[in-house]
């Protein structure tokens, strides 16, 4: 049995095709659906048996330690962090819905399957870096180029997909 690990946009989207009672996802996913169509199928996911279950902490901690190694955790909100948590926990017998690129990239490095709800699934790995809009050197992190003063702005470097962190 294959559970869908549910981020807010399958909700806003409105994707009705899944069984609800194979859906789980968190309590922060919950309060984000502010919109009344999204916060309606929500409800009825829910009646149909949808799970809100409280992310592990131990995942969430490994979650973030990834986040940090790809680059992502600036862009990645307490949901995003939960809802990679709970998709790590069911990474053997779950399928992560969303279309955050960031949330992709980390769970691809995870190892968690990863279903695009509309948009089309990242094929690279994307490593985040600054990079001075004056001297144009690359940096792993920080506000303001340590050459030159001027600021830095954050860039995509692409890196094969076999890449590995280990
Ligand atoms: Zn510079």
């Amino acid at each position: 049995m294959t559970y869908y690990i549910a981020d807010s946009a399958v909700f806003i989207m409105g994707n009705c095709d899944l069984d609800s009672s194979l859906i789980i996802t968190v309590p922060s996913v919950a309060e984000e659906l502010k919109s009344g169509d999204a916060s309606l199928r929500f409800d009825l996911a829910k009646e149909g048996g949808l799970r809100v279950e409280w992310p592990d902490p131990e995942m969430v901690k490994e979650v973030r330690k990834m986040a940090e190694l790809t680059r992502d955790s600036e862009e990645l909100s307490k949901t995003d962090l939960e809802i990679l948590a709970k998709a790590l926990e069911y990474r053997d017998k779950g399928l992560l819905l969303t279309d955050d690129y960031a949330v992709q990239n980390v769970a691809v490095q995870l190892g968690i399957q990863v279903k695009p709800i509309a948009q089309k699934k990242i094929k690279d790995i994307i490593i985040w870096q600054k990079q001075c809009i004056g001297c144009k050197k690359t940096f792993d992190k920080g506000d303001v180029c340590p050459i030159c003063g001027s600021p830095l702005k954050k860039k995509r470097k692409k890196s094969r997909k076999e890449k590995s962190y280990f």
